[in-house]
């Protein structure tokens, strides 16, 4: 199935936010890399402007102390901060139509609450795997985090469909892998086709056969990663330290063949 967009799909203009910053070890970004070694890492959301609506996708961090407290050093300058962020775009909250979430670990999902005239998109096996996540995952879970502010389930559109049609040139594709109902979105770009991946990849190195460390199945991981390969031109990860902020465009282009090592 081709899944590029012909260049009659509406197009839509992509930016790039910075939400804040996370130390990490290396392992969390290439299993089994470097061991030992931290990382600082941005945490990226996207804004989708197109069709005479406004997205976004992944809401950051809602309490980088919290962060901090229970898993290792966050912090946010004030223009990494959602209010900040979109302050600079010139974005106002209530304005937003659609918020979704790639998935519900505590860096994507902090402020949804943000946007009260939203709906907000998540995989229903997201959902699902969020309210009973396996052991390694329990601690990037937060039901806080989802249901801030008064959000319910009756706010949420749980997504059980592979490539779903959210909107002329934009598309919700299921990635599990780094979580159960992990989910990337497809949107056609002055570009060419963008995936906007969240956390299905987080460095270039995994579209080298080398997944992410942070995943609940490596095959499923390594499928999505194949299945990004197979559906868009470029891709804006959620860790991806070549990214800046405020970027639109020029984001990187994906790896069209995975280098194996010889044997
Ligand atoms: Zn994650």
């Amino acid at each position: 199935m081709s899944t590029r967009y012909s260049a009659r799909a509406a197009e839509h203009a992509v930016t790039a936010i910075r939400l804040g910053n996370l130390r990490v070890d290396s392992t969390a970004m290439v299993l089994g890399h470097n061991p030992g070694i931290s990382l600082d890492i941005p945490v990226w959301g996207a804004l989708i402007e197109g069709s005479g609506k406004r997205i976004i996708v992944d809401t950051g961090i809602a309490d980088p102390s919290w962060v901090s407290d229970r898993l290792g050093p966050c912090w946010q300058s004030a223009d990494e901060t959602i209010e900040g962020a979109l302050d600079v775009v010139g974005w106002n909250p209530k304005d937003v139509d659609i918020v979704i979430n790639t998935h519900l670990h505590y860096d994507h999902c902090g402020n949804n609450h943000w946007f009260p005239n939203a709906s907000i998109f998540v995989a229903r096996a997201e959902w699902e795997a969020a309210h009973q996540p396996v052991s390694s995952q329990r601690e990037v879970y937060c039901e806080r985090d989802w249901l801030r502010g008064g959000l319910t389930l009756f706010d949420y559109s749980l997504v059980d469909v592979d490539y779903y049609d959210l909107l002329p040139g934009i598309k919700i594709i299921q990635t599990p892998g780094h979580s159960a109902g992990h989910q990337s979105v497809l949107v056609n770009t002055e570009g060419g086709t963008l995936c906007i991946a969240g956390d299905a990849a987080n460095v270039e190195e995994n579209f080298m056969g080398k997944p992410g460390g942070v995943i609940v199945s490596v095959p499923d991981a390594l499928a999505s990663i194949e299945k990004i390969r197979a559906s868009a031109d470029s891709i804006l990860m959620s860790h991806d330290q070549r990214i800046q902020p405020f970027q639109s465009k020029e984001f990187p282009r994906i790896p069209r063949v995975a280098t194996a090592d010889c044997c």
